[in-house]
C-alpha cells in the first residue's frame, strides 16, 4: 500500500495507467480467481481466448475498424515490422516508398532496402527533422508497391497532423508512439503497427492492422512468422503469443474506453502538450526543437541555453520526483514523453519546476 510513484516521462516503455498495474497485480497470482495466475495460463486455455478476443473487440471500437481490416499481435517490437513490411508488401520489380522524418523512418528505410527497391519521397533531415514534410515536399514513385510513414517522431517530438497522400497506394504507419492517443481513420491506411510499449502497454508485443485485401501479398515462400496471411489466418495464435503483454493491451483498452475514448484521449492530449508548449514559449530560455505546425502531442523536445544546464534540469528534475527527461542522443536536450497514461499532474508539477529554473538561470 502507499507505493510512491515517479512522474515517469519516460520515452517507452512508458508509464501504464495505475487502475490497470493493480488490476493486473490482482490477476498475477490468481487469474479472476482461477488459481492460477496470468503469466502461467496456456495460451489456449478458454481464459486467454477470452482475453485476446476482448483486446481485439476493445481496439477495433476504440478505432472504428471495419471487417475488412484484420489484427494481429505479434512479436519483435515494430523493428521486425521494418523487415516484415516490405517482405510481405513489396512485389519483386516494384518500389516501396518512405517518408523519412526522423530515427526511426530511417531505420524502417535501412531494412526495406535489404527486401527490395525503395524510393525515399521526402525527407526533412537536412533541417534536422524540426518539421513534417508539407503536401508538395512528397514526390512519389510512379506506382508505389506502398507509402510507409511514422506518424509520430518520438526522438524529435514532430507528428503528422493529417496523413500524407498516396494516390491510391496502401499507406502504411508506424504509429508506435501514438497510437490511440487521438481518433484515427483507419480506412486510410493499407497497414498500421505499432510496438506495444509507448502508448498501448508494456513492451513484448506490437499490434498489427492490415487491409485484408493486402494479405494476398505474402507469399508463402516467407518464415512463417513473417507471414501476415498465416498470422491472421492462425488468429495470432500459431505459435504462443506473449500472454502477459497482450492482457495488459486488453486492459488499456478498457480503461480507454471507461475514460471516454479517442475523443476524449485527444481532448486531455492536447490540454496537456498545450501546457508544456505554452511554457516553453514563455519564454527564450527554453528552445523548443519542433516547428509550431509540426508539433507532437506526445513527445515535446526542447533545449537550454548550454549542456551543462541540460544536465543539471536533468539531476534536479529527477529530484523533484520527474524522471526519464534527458533527450534521445540523437538530439540531445531534454524530451517529456507524455503519452495517453501521463498524469495532468505530472505536467503542472514539471511546468511548475521548469519556471522555477528558468528563473534562477535565467
Ligand atoms: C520505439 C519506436 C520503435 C521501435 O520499437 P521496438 O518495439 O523497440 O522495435 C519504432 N518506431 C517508433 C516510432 C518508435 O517510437
Amino acid at each position: 500500500m502507499g507505493v510512491e510513484r515517479a512522474y515517469n516521462f519516460s520515452p517507452g516503455p512508458a508509464t501504464l495507467p495505475v487502475e490497470v498495474l493493480e488490476e493486473a497485480r490482482d490477476n498475477m497470482l490468481s487469474l479472476a480467481g482461477s488459481g492460477v495466475g496470468i503469466c502461467e495460463i496456456s495460451h489456449r486455455s478458454k481464459e486467454f481466448s477470452a482475453i485476446i478476443e476482448q483486446a481485439e473487440a476493445d481496439l477495433r471500437k476504440l478505432l472504428r475498424m471495419t471487417d475488412d481490416y484484420s489484427v494481429m499481435f505479434l512479436q519483435g517490437g515494430a523493428t521486425l515490422q521494418f523487415s516484415a513490411v516490405p517482405m510481405n508488401l513489396l512485389g519483386q520489380g516494384q518500389t516501396a516508398d518512405y517518408i523519412v522524418t526522423g530515427g526511426w523512418s530511417k531505420k524502417a528505410l535501412a531494412e526495406a532496402k535489404k527486401v527490395g527497391e525503395c524510393h525515399v519521397a521526402a525527407t526533412t533531415e537536412a533541417e534536422k527533422f524540426k518539421r513534417i514534410p508539407r503536401p508538395d515536399d512528397i514526390k512519389l514513385s510512379k506506382s508505389p508497391a506502398y507509402v510507409h510513414f511514422t506518424s509520430n517522431n518520438t526522438l524529435y517530438g514532430t507528428q503528422w497532423q493529417d496523413e500524407p497522400q498516396t494516390g491510391g497506394a496502401p499507406l502504411v504507419c508506424d504509429a508506435s508512439s501514438d497510437i490511440l492517443c487521438r481518433p484515427l481513420n483507419v480506412g486510410r491506411y493499407g497497414m498500421i503497427y505499432a510496438g506495444a510499449q509507448k502508448n498501448l502497454g508494456p513492451a513484448g508485443v506490437t499490434l498489427v492492422i492490415i487491409r485484408n485485401a493486402l494479405l494476398e501479398r505474402s507469399q508463402d515462400s516467407l518464415p512463417i512468422y513473417l507471414n501476415y496471411r498465416k498470422m491472421v489466418e492462425g488468429k495470432s495464435l500459431y505459435n504462443t503469443p506473449p500472454v502477459f503483454a497482450v492482457y495488459i493491451v486488453g486492459l488499456v483498452a478498457k480503461w480507454l474506453i471507461r475514460n471516454g475514448g479517442l475523443d476524449q484521449m485527444y481532448k486531455r492530449n492536447r490540454d496537456k502538450a498545450a501546457l508544456l508548449y505554452d511554457a516553453l514559449d514563455a519564454s527564450p530560455f527554453f528552445r523548443p526543437h519542433a516547428d509550431k505546425e509540426s508539433r507532437s502531442l506526445m513527445n515535446i523536445t526542447w533545449r537550454l541555453p548550454s549542456e551543462e544546464l541540460e544536465a543539471q534540469f536533468v539531476e534536479q528534475a529527477a529530484a523533484h520526483n520527474m524522471r526519464n527527461l534527458k533527450g534521445h542522443r540523437s538530439i540531445g536536450g531534454l524530451r517529456a514523453s507524455i503519452y495517453n497514461a501521463f498524469p495532468r499532474e505530472g505536467v503542472e508539477a514539471l511546468v511548475s519546476f521548469m519556471r522555477d529554473f528558468a528563473a534562477k538561470h535565467g
